[in-house]
């Protein structure tokens, strides 16, 4: 099971493959996490992933699609991927496209969430993330940053989910992400969704048009 969710920043896409993660057992490929690992890791690429990312900007095209390269290369990917925020332009698509031949994989779900650009805002910039688990947390239940988590960690706000740079986040795809939507409608795998505040009724209308 080959799956991969499109959408702007903050409409839910790493929620939706955690949910289906646990319904099917295949892992998640995230670019945006692994770059925050290297972050994390405290190279000198970690920094200057660090500078791009904090100003909303996209990272370079050559070192995503190695990162991709290299978790699709892992036996863990065998059974299959949720594959969530890549491809983030054409050129990246035209990327994976070339990545899935060679390894001759086959892309079976392209689902794009649709959430109006006022509401990503607000979702955006009251998300919290755990420091050790994969919850998300939101300002809007109450919740802040430095609580406690069940997992044990501590909720902390993204540098990427001030206003400023959100704004520049969704511009950016608006800009550069929103044409692959038409690349995938053209190959007859997207799937429109629309996306609100509850996760789990989304996750059964996903679930469903994979079992049909
Ligand atoms: P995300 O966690 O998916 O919202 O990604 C956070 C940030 O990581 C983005 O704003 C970009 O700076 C960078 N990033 C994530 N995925 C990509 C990608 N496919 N291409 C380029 N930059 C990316």
């Amino acid at each position: 099971m080959n799956i991969l969710f499109l959408g702007a920043p903050g409409c839910g896409k790493g929620t939706q493959s955690k949910l289906i993660i646990k319904e099917f057992g295949i892992p998640q490929i995230s670019t945006g996490d692994l770059l925050r690992e290297e972050i994390k890791g405290g190279s000198s690429l970690g920094k200057e992933i660090q500078d791009i990312m904090s100003t909303g900007k996209f990272v370079s095209d050559d070192l995503v699609l190695s990162l991709v390269s290299k978790k699709l290369g892992q036996d863990e990917c065998k059974k299959g991927f949720i594959l969530d925020g890549y491809p983030r332009n054409i050129s990246q698509a035209e990327s994976l496209d070339e990545l899935f031949i060679a390894k001759n994989i086959s892309l079976e779900y392209v689902f794009l969430i649709d959430v109006p650009f006022e509401t990503l805002i607000e979702r955006c910039t009251g998300r919290l993330l755990c420091t050790s688990s994969g919850y998300i947390g939101n300002t809007d239940r109450g919740e802040k940053v430095g609580d406690k988590c069940e997992g044990g960690g501590e909720l902390y706000q993204r540098e990427d989910d001030k206003e400023e740079t959100v704004k520049n986040r969704l511009n950016v795809y608006q800009e550069q992400t929103a044409p692959i939507i038409e690349f995938y409608q053209n190959k007859n795998i997207l799937h429109k969704m629309i996306g609100g505040n509850d996760p789990a009724l989304l996750s059964k209308k996903i679930l469903e048009i994979i079992k049909s």
